[in-house]
């Protein structure tokens, strides 16, 4: 069984012997639980030489050979499941029900799904054309593999926002450098490690753990770069990316509004902004960030939720059903909630549930924090929060709440509570955003066949679906002209009068026909 060594310098890819090491704390308990190498741009270089000489192989195993070995990957991380939600744990304090429904269930999902989909989303497709020139020629479009892709993934879900884009992009074929955040590495490397186990073929699949320049340096090497984590980085990958001619896909943040109508179903509605608010500490790319309710169900609402926020227990996790909320991963981020709900507060918000880190002797928390008496001048309205706070707005109507949803540079997802679900979609396809759910929140990130990414200042492209696989492709267009074909065809030269005007003719009466209207 795979392990990741704890307490003292990692070596992986035979790189750490000479490069500084990073610690890994957790930040429920603020020890130290790992170190890793800070790798510089020369040792990316030496990964990416590796990574390139090890793709044809990869990709000559053809989607079934592949396959198998994502599938024993699957099982390996079933298997391993308990030391995995172990590792998670320690690396972002976050509850042991955060990291095994969201982390592990996705992985599990994730294996499976790219195994029996790469074969189908990258099939070669016949296509027809009405192009007379083309016609009795056999017409192809083929997906096939960029080469080398590189993963930068955020600190929030080291399995399922960084090593979950690895998956796809093996599958089609190709090599994948992953850059997890330099906070949480060692879920990436546990996997990386499992793959190993898994029979997947030596440097097809590398770590490069270090800071924000390892990723910069990443983005120098490889044919395509998937990005995760802030808008201001994601627009420095995206320039970097330009630079080079290279694509990028970035996921980048969100402020994801909740719309509540006078005839929802206010105690599902409840429930939900309240789940969806606070799980994984609020530290979700597309969780809730900020809910509108009509104003004759706004009192009963805040009411419910109130209560319900009241209710939860924060602190470090001690397993299953210990705390519903756990740590603050990442250092900076408390600093940004405490100055969101002062900045709030100070501009006339209450607060009805928390609003402030709780005194423990060790660990990084913030309370589960319920505002009123919000508006948009307030950050905490406008710029992503990223903790475990819900702000909540009192509005006249559904057209006031869809004009302040659509008030912002963010554009990721939103969700829609009525009992008029015709209603409800008619307003989810106003929203400005890549998803959009009815009577439901953040759910759409579970069907990956769907694609997930966001509009405005919150990405390019999207993960999942076809579009999350055919990314890590150039797309090649076959034209097969058969054996017994004219030995020269009617627009060839010599240029005669009679053939060119037949043919000027019969484009003519192709594209001409009919009146202009
Ligand atoms: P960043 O966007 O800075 O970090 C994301 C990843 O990019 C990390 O692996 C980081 O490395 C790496 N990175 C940093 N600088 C560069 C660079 N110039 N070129 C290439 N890669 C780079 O996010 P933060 O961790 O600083 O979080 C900031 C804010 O982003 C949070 O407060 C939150 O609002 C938002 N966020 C959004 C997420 C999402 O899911 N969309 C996820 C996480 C955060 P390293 O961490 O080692 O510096």
């Amino acid at each position: 069984m795979a392990t990741v060594e704890q307490h003292s310098p990692q070596t992986h890819n035979g790189f750490a012997s000479t490069a500084a090491q990073i610690e890994v704390e957790n930040p429920a308990t603020g020890q130290t639980v790992a170190s890793v190498p800070d790798m510089g741009a020369e040792s990316i270089a030496e990964m990416a030489r590796r990574a390139r000489a090890a793709q044809p192989e990869w990709e000559a195993l053809g989607f079934e050979g592949r396959g198998r070995i994502l599938l024993r990957g699957q099982k390996w991380l079933m298997h391993n499941s308990r030391q995995f939600i172990a590792t998670i744990i320690s690396e972002t304090g976050k509850t042991f029900e955060d990291a095994s429904l969201a982390e592990i269930s996705y992985g599990g999902n994730a294996f499976g799904f790219w195994a029996r989909n790469a074969p189908k989303y990258l099939a070669d497709e016949r296509v027809k054309s009405s192009q007379l020139l083309v016609k009795g020629k056999k017409l192809i479009l083929r997906y096939r593999p960029l080469g080398l892709i590189g993963v930068i993934g955020p600190w929030n879900y080291p399995f399922t926002n960084s090593f979950g884009d690895c998956i796809p992009a093996l599958a089609a074929g190709n090599s994948v450098i992953l850059k997890p955040s330099e906070i949480t590495p060692l879920t990436s490397m546990l996997m990386a490690e499992g793959l190993r186990e898994c029979g997947l073929p030596e440097h097809v699949l590398q770590i490069a753990t270090g800071r924000g320049e390892t990723g910069a340096a990443l983005v120098e090497q490889v044919d395509m770069i998937m990005f995760t984590g802030s808008t201001a980085t994601g627009r420095k990958v995206a320039q970097a990316a330009a630079g080079r001619l290279i694509p990028a896909s970035l996921e980048l943040g969100g402020k994801d509004p909740m719309i509540v109508l006078s005839d929802a179903d206010l105690e599902r509605a409840a429930n939900f902004a309240t789940y969806y608010s606070m799980q994984n500490a609020g530290q979700t790319c597309i969780s809730i960030e900020r809910a509108y309710v009509e104003a004759p169900v706004y009192d009963e609402f805040v009411a419910k939720v109130s209560e319900k926020v009241r209710a939860l227990r924060v602190g470090a996790p001690q397993g299953p059903g210990s705390v519903e909320v756990g740590a603050i991963t990442f250092p900076p981020q408390l600093k940004t909630i405490e100055d969101h709900v002062a900045d709030a507060v100070q501009k006339g918000a209450h607060v009805l549930a928390g609003g402030h880190a709780p005194r423990t002797e060790r660990g990084r928390f913030y309370e589960p924090t319920v505002l009123v008496d919000v508006d948009h001048t307030m950050k905490i309205m406008t710029e992503e929060t990223f903790g475990p706070t819900l702000p909540i707005m009192k509005v006249a109507d559904s057209e006031e709440a869809v004009r302040l949803a659509n008030d912002s540079p963010y554009g990721l997802g939103a969700s829609v509570f009525t009992r008029d679900t015709r209603r409800g979609e008619a307003i989810a396809r106003r929203l400005e955003v890549g998803a959009a759910n009815v009577n439901d929140a953040m759910i759409n990130y579970t069907a990956l066949e769907l694609p997930m990414g966001g509009a405005k200042a919150s990405g390019l492209g999207s993960r999942h679906g076809p579009g999350g696989i055919r990314k890590y492709c150039s797309q090649q267009a076959l034209v097969i002209t058969p054996r017994l074909a004219l030995k020269r065809e009617l627009h060839m030269y010599p240029y005669k009068s009679r053939s060119s005007r037949l043919l000027a003719g019969f484009f003519k009466f192709l594209y001409g026909r009919g009146r202009r209207g």
